[in-house]
């Protein structure tokens, strides 16, 4: 357990540095029922960082467990109008955002694939606006971790519950470098170093990037037209930064969806939808998955890609070294917002709008034509081995080394 004290801390960053919260603002947490001690954490420092007001958005996983074994495909996807109304607020309101993301990552093991893949279509197509809303960074928001006995077990299996729990806060202790003497520095200390490599990238305007392995990668990915690589901190629609996940340790750009060859073998299993699928390999021509396979969850991978035309393609390429402290864990979390910072990583489905040259202001047609991709998935999976080379191809044709052995040549 982290002390009171570094609970505090851990709290504090997800208001500052995480959503950027400002005085008299509303804040949303968005947490399941087993993470209210730490929500309710994070609540009373936001009153007394100045919070107006500070919303709850419960979620409950077990409820949604049962639902999914015992309610019907069609009762799932009936998303009430409440849930629309609710988020149309804290658009109204700006509010920020703070999720806390700590799901059991086998909720729905043994539950319909297919029921699962028409629930979440349902659900994104319902809250697409609000998908909106934070995708193009209309309201500032961040997504933080604590572990549950649930996920804990996942995570490590072979020994009692309690020292599962243990394991991850003290993995998440050094990660989110509340080991320090002063977290708020380390953190600032670390943002100016990705967004140097940022700088970099964007200084060299690279027309692909090559990714090459000896498990089988070797895929090129076009970059969108006038992309940007982003890290760290984003800039809000209303221009105050906020720093969207915490941990980050990406820095990641728009691929462009016509653009993409080769073939791509994942690093580390991709848990989608409380669904594991590993060891699967990817062939894209011009811009699309062709053909693929896989060695576990091939029915998960299905579902997740014929979710819509756009879950074909890529909406984000992030470049991590191997020696970013998540990855030198070893741990494999099970959770996105981890794994995802573990490895460099793809994501099937929507580009971050923010991540093209003036694409908030860019109509669909607009942004298209830019090679952005558009679906109502955006799910990253990791291929960043160890031994994973990266070069950035200029429009020249010059190469310009970016990673060897699964880590940055520079910075
Ligand atoms: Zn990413
Ligand atoms: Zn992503």
């Amino acid at each position: 357990m982290l002390t009171q004290k570094q609970m505090e801390n851990f709290a504090e960053l997800a208001v500052t540095i995480g959503a950027n919260m400002q005085k008299g603002q509303e804040v949303v947490i968005r947490c399941d029922v087993n993470c209210a001690d730490f929500a309710h954490l994070i609540a009373q420092k936001a009153y007394e960082l100045g919070a107006r007001k500070v919303l709850m958005q419960w979620r409950d996983e077990e409820l949604s467990r049962i639902s999914m074994l015992n309610a019907s495909k069609e009762a799932l996807c009936d998303i009430p109008d409440y849930q629309i109304a609710q988020t149309n607020y804290f658009i109204e309101r700006k509010c920020c955002l703070i999720s806390i993301s700590a799901g059991n990552p086998a909720i729905y093991a043994g539950c319909d694939p297919d029921k699962i893949a028409a629930a979440n279509v349902a659900g994104s197509k319902a809250l697409a606006e609000f998908r909106k809303a934070t995708m193009s960074n209309y309201l500032r928001w961040t997504i933080v971790s604590v572990p549950t006995a649930a996920w804990a077990k996942q995570v490590f299996p072979d020994i009692p519950e309690e020292e599962a729990i243990e394991k991850m806060w003290k993995a998440m202790e050094h990660i989110m470098r509340l080991d320090t003497e002063n977290p708020t520095e380390a953190w600032r200390n670390h943002i100016d170093t990705l967004h140097k490599r940022a700088n970099f990238l964007n200084a060299h305007n690279f027309e692909y990037i090559h990714l090459t392995n000896k498990h089988g990668t070797d895929l090129t990915v076009g970059l969108a037209t006038d992309h940007v690589w982003l890290a760290a901190e984003e800039m809000g629609q209303d221009g105050l930064p906020f720093t969207a996940n915490m941990p980050t340790e990406e820095v990641f750009t728009a691929p462009h969806n016509k653009k993409i060859n080769g073939t791509v073998v994942n690093a580390l299993p991709l848990s989608n939808n409380g669904n594991i699928i590993d060891g699967f390999k990817l062939t894209f021509k011009d811009g699309k998955v062709i053909d693929y396979s896989a060695k576990v969850g091939y029915e998960a991978l299905k579902g997740l890609l014929e979710a819509d035309e756009g879950v074909l393609s890529l909406g984000e390429i992030a470049l991590i070294g191997k020696n970013s402290p998540i990855a030198e864990s070893g741990i494999l979390f099970f959770n996105t917002l981890f794994d995802e910072n573990a490895s460099c990583h793809l994501a099937f489905g929507a580009s971050y709008p923010t991540t093209v040259k003036g694409g908030n202001d860019m109509t669909a047609e607009q942004l298209a034509s830019h090679g952005m991709n558009s679906s109502l998935q955006h799910v990253d999976f990791m291929v960043g081995t160890k031994d994973i080379d990266i070069d950035g191809i200029g429009f020249d044709g010059s190469v310009t080394p970016l990673f060897r052995d699964g880590e940055w040549v520079k910075f």
